[in-house]
């Protein structure tokens, strides 16, 4: 598309709402569907490739080519190119069996097109290499990952300015299960410091009475004290602040291995982890990777799909009774099957609560999808929105326990968001956010609890050496610049990033709209059922042939119907209409109340359920509607009613 004419039909002087006029910012966030934007993307490549080649030459100008002039006339170099050419042409040519995540057909996995600016920023970054391990490898792009963190605390209601001491510390991880180990990591080292200082009999400081309140106390207690010790040190001659050093470290956790921690600390036994049963597989990994054990995670029942809170609190009050320490608790905001939000805000309540009966844990929210849903909630000056200034822009979104949910963000204690699914960015970037940048110092490598005065040049200083605190050792600098560019040309408030997720969120309304027409237009055939109210922008659809009661026939009905929806890399791609994925409803997860429910709505029978086939579970189709040109202008039929005519037209030829 050429960049000066566009579409004959509309020229742009004439009015405009304020809803076209976002669409038309929306024009140019993405390569497109068809790359439109080809033009645009092709000219910064260029443009910032030269300019790349123009730095290299002017490092030392005066240094003669070391390639000579005449190389690419030799055979040698000839049969290298050509040799290469080949490769890349086999490689180019085997990407296009790839999964269309750009396209609007596509709404399967938590994936979609790339933002122009993340892209192109990545793509500038890759030659100078930039490695984030250190600012020694990484001058520019490290500095940007820590205004990366810093941008991702103020969309959550943090203090995100480096001068004040409590000041917020994000940072960049592979994805959401590094992130979520580095919430385990931290909440851990936080939790079992306070029995090492006791146990390296360090004077002076009040210390809890014993051990069982020393792994007990509340986070901010914890970093209270902490903080307290950090003073002590420094204000300690250097010998002695290296000798008590020595003693605290050689005490804690990270030093003996929970094995010899638990040994010398009868009193305390190894934490247990609370998590609702939707949890992401990756807090499963991260039990086995930090040695606490898969055993110790505890998965809660739901309700629709959302964090049981009383059941919650039974388990805080038997873990009180029988003295079982409990690590963390952590909420899902966005379940990766479901798209549905805990609430958040009387998880904090439980944890405020527990803190003050001496059974101290933290709150870590996974937002690895729903986090930048949080732009939604976030005026450009930083304050919250209120419930009704957020649903002006929709039909029935938010519910009112997810906007509650989202303003609770402000009190939990950290939060994983990955930039590489709503951020729209290339993968590779997943992050960690603690509300405190204070306990960081406890994952220090090597341990270094001192550092002098608060101020922002320290706390950069601080961080700019940010592989000492994480799992990670090199890492793509490049990433954190994809990030940082697209936060700074959409800032992560309602009126500027926020503009994409709402597009979303109402794409799901309308695909809910579409999914009750269907319903009735199919009334004779199917039985179509919405297993629980989609809190953002995740929509799943139960679908039973009618006439059938039976479980099995039901889910062997799904997935023939899924052969059509699915890839398949032994066929041409373009035989595929849409792109959708699926999850399964299994009464353990589910729950018996929401499991009955939907079978009844079904016209299943649950006696079917534990049959001689031993079918347990229901297939259901899950439709990510991330898509940002999903909700088609330009032309006649947006692809959501697409869909759904072309589901109408495979289940009558089922
Ligand atoms: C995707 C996801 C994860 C894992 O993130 P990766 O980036 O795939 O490592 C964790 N939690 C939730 C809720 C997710 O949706």
């Amino acid at each position: 598309m050429s960049p000066v004419c566009s579409d004959q039909r509309d020229s742009f002087d004439e009015a405009q709402t304020p809803e076209s006029g976002q669409q038309r910012m929306l024009d140019a966030c993405f390569l497109g569907p068809y790359g439109e934007n080809d033009s645009l993307l092709e000219r910064l490549m260029v443009e910032f490739l030269r300019d790349h080649v123009h730095w290299r030459r002017n490092f030392h100008p005066e240094d003669p080519p070391a390639i000579p002039t005449r190389a690419a006339q030799h055979p040698r170099y000839q049969a290298f190119e050509a040799r290469m050419r080949r490769e890349l042409h086999q490689l180019s040519a085997a990407l296009k069996r790839s999964v269309p995540f750009h396209s609007p057909r596509y709404i399967g996995h938590m994936v979609s097109d790339l933002l122009l600016p993340g892209l192109a920023a990545q793509m500038l970054t890759l030659p100078y290499n930039p490695n984030n391990v250190s600012e020694e490898a990484a001058p520019i792009t490290v500095q940007l990952e820590m205004q990366v963190g810093l941008q991702l605390a103020r969309m959550l209601g943090w203090p995100d300015d480096p001068a004040r001491p409590e000041c917020a510390l994000g940072h960049l991880t592979s994805g959401g299960t590094l992130a979520n180990y580095q919430a385990l990591r931290l909440a851990l080292a936080l939790k079992a410091f306070p029995l090492a200082l006791r146990a390296a009999g360090v004077p002076e400081i009040p210390l809890p009475g014993d051990d069982w309140e020393a792994f007990n106390l509340a986070p901010e207690a914890g970093i209270a004290l902490f903080v307290r010790w950090q003073e002590w040190l420094d204000a300690q001659s250097h010998a002695q602040r290296r000798h008590w050093s020595e003693q605290a470290q050689s005490q804690r956790i990270e030093h003996l291995g929970l094995v010899e921690f638990f040994a010398r600390h009868r009193d305390v036994s190894v934490p247990h982890v609370l998590a609702p049963i939707t949890a992401h597989y990756s807090w499963s990994k991260g039990m086995k990777m930090l040695g606490l054990g898969r055993d110790q995670l505890r998965l809660l029942p739901t309700r629709e799909m959302r964090l049981d809170t009383e059941a919650l609190n039974q388990v805080l009050e038997t873990c009180q009774r029988k003295r079982q320490p409990v690590l963390m608790a952590v909420a899902v905001l966005g379940s990766t099957e479901y798209g549905t939000i805990d609430p958040l805000d009387e998880v904090v309540r439980a944890r405020d609560q527990a803190g003050r009966c001496g059974l101290g844990f933290s709150v870590h929210v996974d937002a690895a999808w729903g986090g930048y849903l949080g732009t939604l909630f976030r005026h450009p000056d930083g304050r919250l929105r209120t419930h009704h200034e957020v649903s002006q822009d929709f039909r029935d979104f938010p519910q009112p326990e997810v906007h509650a949910a989202f303003a609770a963000l402000e009190r939990v204690d950290s939060v994983t968001i990955d930039p590489h699914k709503l951020g729209y960015l290339p993968y590779g970037a997943g992050a960690f956010v603690c509300r405190n940048n204070r306990a960081m110092m406890l994952l220090s490598e090597p341990a270094d609890y001192v550092f002098h005065g608060d101020d922002v040049n320290d706390y950069m200083a601080r961080y700019r050496r940010i592989g000492q605190f994480i799992p990670e050792g090199s890492k793509s600098g490049a990433a954190a610049a994809a990030v940082y560019v697209v936060h700074r040309v959409l800032p992560l408030d309602h009126a500027n990033f926020g503009l994409i997720p709402r597009h979303t969120v109402l794409a799901a309304e309308a695909f809910r709209d579409c999914a009750r027409r269907f319903a009735e237009e199919m009334a004779d055939v199917l039985h179509v059922v919405m297993p629980f109210p989609p809190d953002s922008n995740l929509v799943c659809l139960a679908m039973n042939p009618r006439g059938n009661h039976d479980l099995g026939r039901a889910d062997a009905f799904i997935q023939r119907l899924l052969e059509t929806l699915r890839c398949d890399p032994s066929q041409p791609l373009q035989v595929r209409q849409f792109f959708v994925s699926s999850t399964t409803l299994r009464r353990g997860i589910v729950g018996d109340t929401d499991m009955m429910r939907i079978l009844h709505e079904l016209g299943i029978d649950p006696a079917t359920m534990d049959g001689n086939r031993g079918s347990d579970r229901l297939t259901i189709l899950r439709h990510t509607l991330m898509n940002p040109y999903l909700i088609d202008n330009e032309n006649a039929i947006s692809y959501i009613e697409r869909y759904f005519q072309y589901l109408s037209e495979q289940v009558r030829a089922l």
